[in-house]
């Protein structure tokens, strides 16, 4: 069952109900977090229970926020492999290199994690159409989810982006809208829809609830790595929801009993033709300013603002971590790196990450003997 208690402002704090239909604080309309009730639930949730579990992430529904098992809406994400480096560990000299595998998941990225959980919560609260804006991946998830769960999607896309997208979504039976510009001028047209009330707006962290589904992405690291956390955590960067949903899910396990205080140093890699988060951690700013002329072929980076900037920052800052751009060179690079020395078919954002190890490893950033998870967020094939 949810130990879900309401819902808190990540900037001003004011509570909102949970058990209604949410976007944004109505106070300062920026991103609402989930808040539960971690004492109660600390006398439920063990290591050995979130260890044994159903084989997806809803072994850990005690804290996700769906009430009543019959709205999950669920394709068998998450619980994904942890897996050693090895040939990349040696090439790179990081013998404890880990790579969260993330492209095993429905539709072949992480964002199915975020759309489990936030489709079933908003069926539970009685909503039978989405609209989502994209740059690819987030699309396809939710066209799977709400074809899985009955509901109707409309999904905005970037004209230019990869036409497999398209495919996959309208395969799912989603509504396709090819919107000229960027992920942003995509999510103007699904905000005009929502405020004339013809759909849910779903766009990540601008609604509660994908952050609580990746969170599990922290859970699984932790409990994969033997209870253990990370020293280093190398995450690409584009709306920052895995980020942000990973830093509190290490609060979330400190709270239940699960870890100690230590944390990993989170690494943002964002591309160096849309590095807005990188920019504004270099000149210290809570916030981030709009990336112009955003360019890259890592489509899930190519988020030129995002409305969660001052949490990712936030959790960077805190965790005395980094930010850093890569060039579209070094991201072909490896992702030709991972496919040789490691089988993986690495989508560019995945890539994007493993050249920040990179990058990181040989300003001296990362230590020998730490142990680094670097996440490949999804496969390559849903951009061909
Ligand atoms: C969306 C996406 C990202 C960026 O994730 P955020 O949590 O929004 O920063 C990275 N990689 C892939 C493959 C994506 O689809
Ligand atoms: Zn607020």
């Amino acid at each position: 069952m949810s130990f879900l208690s309401h819902l808190a402002c990540g900037k001003c704090g004011l509570r909102h109900e949970a058990d209604e239909r949410q976007n944004l604080c109505s106070a300062c309309a920026k991103p609402l977090l989930a808040v539960y009730d971690v004492e109660a639930a600390k006398e439920r949730v063990t290591k050995k229970l979130w260890e044994k579990g159903r084989d997806d992430l809803w072994r850990f529904v005690d804290m996700l926020p769906v009430r009543r098992a019959r709205f999950i809406t669920s394709l068998g994400e998450g619980m994904t492999p942890l897996l050693e480096g090895k040939r990349l560990a040696e090439e790179l000299g990081l013998p404890h290199l880990l790579i969260k595998d993330e492209g095993g998941n429905p539709t072949g990225s992480f964002k199915a994690r975020g759309m489990a959980a936030a489709v079933s919560k908003a069926r539970e609260l009685g909503v039978s159409r989405f609209a989502v804006p994209s740059a690819g991946n987030a699309g396809a998830a939710l066209a799977a989810y709400a074809a899985r769960a009955g509901a109707e999607a409309d999904v905005y896309l970037p004209a230019d982006t990869p036409a497999g997208i398209a495919r996959e979504c309208e395969a799912f039976g989603a509504s396709v809208h090819l919107v000229k510009g960027l992920i942003t001028d995509a999510a103007k047209e699904v905000q005009a829809r929502a405020d004339a009330g013809e759909v849910f707006d779903i766009s990540t962290l601008r609604e509660p609830y994908r952050a609580e589904g990746k969170k599990t992405l922290g859970y699984e690291i932790v409990m994969q790595n033997g209870w253990h956390m990370p020293d280093v955590v190398v995450y690409p960067t584009g709306g920052g929801t895995g980020i942000v949903g990973m830093w509190k899910a290490f609060d979330e396990m400190e709270q239940l009993g699960l870890v100690g205080p230590e944390r990993p140093r989170m690494v943002s890699v964002q591309a160096e033709g849309c590095a807005p988060i990188v920019r504004a951690l270099a000149e210290g700013k809570e916030e981030a300013t709009t990336w112009e002329d955003a360019k890259t072929g890592a489509w899930g980076l190519r988020v030129p603002r995002a409305i969660g900037d001052f949490l990712i920052l936030r959790a960077l800052r805190e965790s005395e971590g980094a930010a850093i751009a890569v060039s579209e060179r070094a991201i072909a690079d490896a992702q030709r790196d991972m496919a040789r020395l490691a089988g993986l078919d690495a989508s560019p954002e995945g890539a994007a990450a493993l050249a920040g190890v990179r990058a990181l490893a040989d300003e001296g950033g990362i230590e020998r003997g730490e142990t680094v998870v670097a996440f490949n967020t999804g496969a390559a094939w849903p951009y061909r």
